[in-house]
């Protein structure tokens, strides 16, 4: 498990929910995201009815879960958890379906995962609050026709684009998580220092939010990971230095750069000349899945200029060379 990836280990989870925010106030950055959800939760609230249906965008660690939590708290509603994968058949989410109570949110992560059939059946929940539910097996089964209470679903996905148009157009508001700025990342890491009682000076913060790829998901466990490393190496107290060394230990660098991303970049640098390279050679020159570079690596490379995608493969750019402390040869300067 790579320290920077942006997706939750199930074992981390349990220690995320502790340091969720519970009310909308309390949710740090995504100031517009915030005001826009603050206005549809307000409004419905005003007309005594269940919030519309809500739709989230964004990389994976950015808060999405933590919204639709918040969501189901300033409506006072319980929540339901599920997500597309988990649900493997229209039968399954017809259960889900029919057990809903009046006014609760059904969250449902990676929607754009979910299989047709299940598809097909929520947009008939979501905008008629109907469910046709199948009794019995092969020909004697029958279809009871069920009308469901008002409740609003919360959909999370990496990329509005990949849901089909019909369900995209039931809902009613779509919020887009963006990457956090370093400002934002340092409140936040305070944050939780101050809920994990630990002793957080104000350089290493700074010092977390910068390396951690604008994903608070990612500086919560980086916190973690200094916030050890004090308590070994030291009296508890995470100061700059201890933060330093236990960055280094783990291998991410200043610009939040992890053992897999300097392999991807040096791969394509001296195995490759710069590039360009396609996606599965260069994963299998450095011994990876061409999906864990593609997923784990690549994104923040991209995003922070490193790397390059053309139609011809994957390119080093000058900041990559530079960044390794290599000179960018002058025949690839173009
Ligand atoms: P995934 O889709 O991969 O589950 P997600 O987008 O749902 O990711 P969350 O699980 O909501 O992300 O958030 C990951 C962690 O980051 C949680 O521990 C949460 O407390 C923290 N977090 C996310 N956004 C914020 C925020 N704005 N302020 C404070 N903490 C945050």
């Amino acid at each position: 498990e790579s320290i920077i990836q942006p997706q939750a280990t199930d074992a981390e989870r349990a220690a995320e929910s502790a340091l969720r925010p519970k009310q909308l106030e309390e949710f740090v950055g995504q100031p517009k995201l915030r005001k826009q959800l603050q206005l549809v939760l307000e409004a419905a609230k005003l007309r005594g009815a269940c919030a519309d249906h809500i739709l989230l965008s964004g990389p994976p660690g950015l808060g999405k879960t933590t919204l639709a939590m918040i969501v189901a708290s300033e409506m006072g509603s319980a929540l339901r958890l599920t997500s597309g994968p988990a649900i493997q058949h229209a039968g399954d989410l017809a259960s889900i379906l029919s057990s809903l109570q009046e006014g609760d949110v059904l969250f449902i992560d990676e929607i754009h995962r979910l299989a047709r059939p299940a598809e097909e059946m929520l947009y008939l929940a979501m905008e008629d609050f109907r469910v046709d539910v199948v009794v019995g097996k092969g020909p004697g089964a029958t279809s009871i026709p069920l009308t469901l209470p008002p409740f609003t679903v919360v959909g999370a996905t990496t990329r509005s684009g990949l849901l089909p148009a019909p369900l995209r157009d039931r809902f009613g508001y779509t919020g887009h998580l963006e990457y956090y700025e370093h400002d934002e990342l340092e409140k936040i890491v305070v944050r939780s220092a101050r809920l994990l009682d630990a002793d957080l000076e104000p350089a290493a913060a700074l010092e977390l939010a910068r390396r951690s790829r604008g994903t608070p998901r990612i500086a919560n466990r980086l916190l973690r990971r200094v916030s050890d490393y004090a308590q070994v190496h030291g009296n508890g107290v995470i100061s700059l230095a201890s933060a330093h060394a236990a960055l280094e230990l783990f291998e991410v660098d200043p610009y939040g750069l992890d053992r897999l991303d300097r392999m991807v970049l040096e791969g394509i640098i001296h195995r490759f000349n710069g590039g360009p390279v396609g996606l599965s050679t260069l994963a299998m020159s450095i011994g990876e899945e061409p999906e864990t570079v593609e997923t784990v690596s690549e994104p923040y490379l991209v995003r922070e200029g490193f790397l390059s995608r053309t139609p011809r493969g994957r390119i080093a750019t000058a900041s990559a060379w530079k960044h390794l402390g290599l000179s960018m040869p002058a025949d690839l300067l173009s």
